[in-house]
């Protein structure tokens, strides 16, 4: 059967808005979408496909028709042709969703497990959709897990929960302040339950749901229609014209090579039609040798759905396509139909600029990020941005010996940032060995935050040690007094006993008379009989100093003396590490530097 697809050709003026849905691991993603796609089938509407490839509909007459019973308080008549469900929930495919400077998607449901609440992915999900500027409402899933709660399968939200004891009523609105809206909040965003909030456009609405028993699934889908309808009207306006859209994934077709699943937002695409895409290896220009669609079937469980060819797909609609050369093509490439060689042309031109903006080639210090598809790298390289961390290198495909290169070159500009990022990809072989050689850190992982996080971590502790270790290096500012009748031994070494009167000395540190006078070297201190490292401000110790010193003579009983410190030193106590002092040393180190001037009266000017 060879026919029409996707949206509604005639009669309606806007097409589906795309929804995507996101969320932490386990709250409930999959569930929610198959609960959805159950909704369309057993309302079976006559005549309206349904499935998609990567994609689900559900018509509005099936939104309107489980609206029913919410008709006082949500009244509306639905002029948009109903809802597009992309199938794979999670950011990781969302990112491929990709448009210049935004999103495909023109809707999304965050979910959140009303009893967990906030999860790292949850507030990944709420980056990303920052991000690409999609708007969102919130779906806290398992409320049937509250306490209490007393299911009435496929009811809307406000039904059942009427009918809920009021302990239990209590309970999910504790919840949902605390595990929800009040961490929207946190993060920025006014949210309310959706049948308090007055201004959509203000506030996050919060729909309490349950994915396992569909409770509050009326309420979802209707929220979202009439939202959709009433603020995306111009996203909305469907164009008769040529189709546009973007590559979500490619795959192996069986019988006939690689195919590309495309998600169409705008326009008509046909079987025939002259479109471009873009490739790494440049853009992709070719025809459109078959679109393959589901098959109308009325029951969704069927493992494999079999696909059949169509002449012609409307916006919204995710449909596969087969043409020759598309195995070029990258995920999150976007994909558009020319109506001549001449715009195939300028398109292509398009095409590779906005997929050459998204790899980063530069000679400066930064990391070396490799991802799947273009949304991910771009994702990756953004939220790199938003942290400040500089990037040498950001491409698409696997680990390669030439990646650890780069990381190598970067390495000689600054250590800490010769790694590689590599998300959802594979190491070569060559290139671990490479890697290994040059002891270049690749960090890999297949959730972006996750992947950051474990860089920022090393990154930390890398910066850490190294301030330990040359804080270790730099003399401390350290004064100390010779206690009168505490001369031990009066030359090589000489060993006196004295108070700390600021700062701190340590065995190795120089030693300066008050004139500025070197008097030599601590070589050890001890306290009470033992052996120490260090002498606080308030201890009296025993020191022994080395070098050309006679007590009596260079230095005697009562005589103040300073820690001697290099000029370098000073610097760094003055500027990087000033912090690192405490407060009687700074006044210490005050005292050294006047003393230090009188010899040289730009010691340790730092302007
Ligand atoms: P995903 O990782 O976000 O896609 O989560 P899943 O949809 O795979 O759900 C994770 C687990 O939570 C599964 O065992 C589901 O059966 C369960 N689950 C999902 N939604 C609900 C719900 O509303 N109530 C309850 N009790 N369990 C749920």
């Amino acid at each position: 059967m060879s026919g029409t697809a996707g949206g509604q050709s005639t009669g309606k003026r806007l097409r589906q808005p795309i929804v995507v849905v996101l969320g932490h691991v386990d709250h409930g993603k999959t569930t929610l979408l198959d609960r959805i796609r159950g909704t369309a089938v057993t309302a079976k509407e006559p005549g309206l496909i349904t499935q998609h490839v990567g994609a689900s509909v559900v018509p509005a007459s099936v939104i309107e028709k489980l609206a029913e019973p919410l008709k006082k308080l949500i009244p509306f008549k639905l002029i948009i042709p109903g809802l597009l469900f992309i199938d794979t929930p999670g950011h990781e495919l969302f990112t491929n969703l990709r448009r210049r400077g935004g999103s495909v998607a023109d809707f999304a449901i965050l979910v959140v497990d009303i009893n967990e609440g906030f999860q790292p992915q949850t507030y990944e999900s709420i980056e990303i959709l920052k991000q690409r500027r999609v708007p969102f409402i919130v779906a806290a899933n398992k409320i049937d897990k509250i306490p209490g709660w007393k299911p009435n399968p496929n009811t809307p939200f406000v039904i059942s929960h009427r009918k809920q004891p009021q302990w239990v009523q209590e309970e999910l609105e504790r919840r949902l302040w605390d595990n929800v809206i009040a961490k929207l909040y946190e993060v920025g965003f006014q949210a309310d339950r959706f049948d308090r909030v007055k201004d959509f456009t203000r506030t996050v609405a919060v729909i309490p749901i349950s994915a396992k028993t569909g409770e509050g699934i009326a309420e979802l889908l209707a929220v979202l229609a009439g939202l959709a309808q009433r603020y995306l009207q111009n996203r909305l306006r469907f164009a008769e014209g040529p189709a546009r859209g973007v590559i979500l994934e490619l795959r192996e077709q069986p019988g006939l090579g690689t195919a590309a699943d495309v998600i169409i937002y705008d326009g008509v695409l046909r079987r025939g039609d002259l479109i471009v895409t873009g490739g790494l290896e440049g853009p992709v220009i070719t025809r459109v040798r078959a679109l393959l669609m589901p098959k109308p079937l009325q029951e969704i469980r069927v493992a494999k759905r079999e696909l059949e060819p169509v002449d012609e797909v409307y916006a919204a609609a995710g449909v596969r396509v087969v043409a020759p050369g598309i195995e070029n093509a990258v995920a999150g490439a976007p994909i558009y139909v020319a109506t001549s060689e001449e715009e195939a042309k300028q398109l292509a031109e398009k095409v590779r600029r906005e997929i050459e903006a998204l790899r980063i080639k530069t000679d400066a210090e930064g990391v070396v990020v490799k991802a799947d598809t273009l949304g991910s790298l771009e994702a990756l390289v953004e939220a790199l941005r938003q942290k400040n961390i500089p990037i040498r290198y950001a491409d698409v495909g696997p680990v390669a010996k030439r990646d650890v290169i780069e990381a190598v070159a970067s390495k000689e500009i600054n250590k800490f940032y010769a790694v590689i990022l590599a998300f959802n990809v594979k190491i070569l072989p060559e290139a671990e060995a490479e890697a290994e050689k040059h002891e270049i850190k690749i960090f890999q992982h297949n959730v972006i935050y996750q992947l950051l996080e474990d860089f920022e971590k090393w990154y930390r502790e890398q910066i850490e040690a190294e301030k330990r270790k040359e804080l270790e290096q730099l003399i401390r500012p350290g004064k100390i007094r010779i206690i009168p009748g505490y001369v031990f031994r009066r030359s090589n070494p000489a060993i006196v006993g004295v108070e700390v009167l600021g700062g701190v000395i340590k065995p190795g540190y120089p030693l300066m008379r008050e004139d500025g006078k070197r008097i030599g070297t601590i070589h050890q201190i001890q306290d009470r009989g033992k052996t120490v490292q260090e002498a606080r401000a308030g201890m009296a110790v025993a020191i022994s100093i080395r070098g050309h010193v006679l007590v009596g003579r260079h230095i005697d009983e009562g005589d103040v003396l300073y820690t001697d410190i290099p000029e370098k030193h000073a610097i760094m106590w003055l500027t990087k590490y000033k912090s690192e002092l405490s407060d009687d040393e700074k006044v210490v180190l005050k005292e050294i530097i006047k003393i230090k001037r009188k010899q040289n009266p730009t010691y340790a000017l730092t302007l």
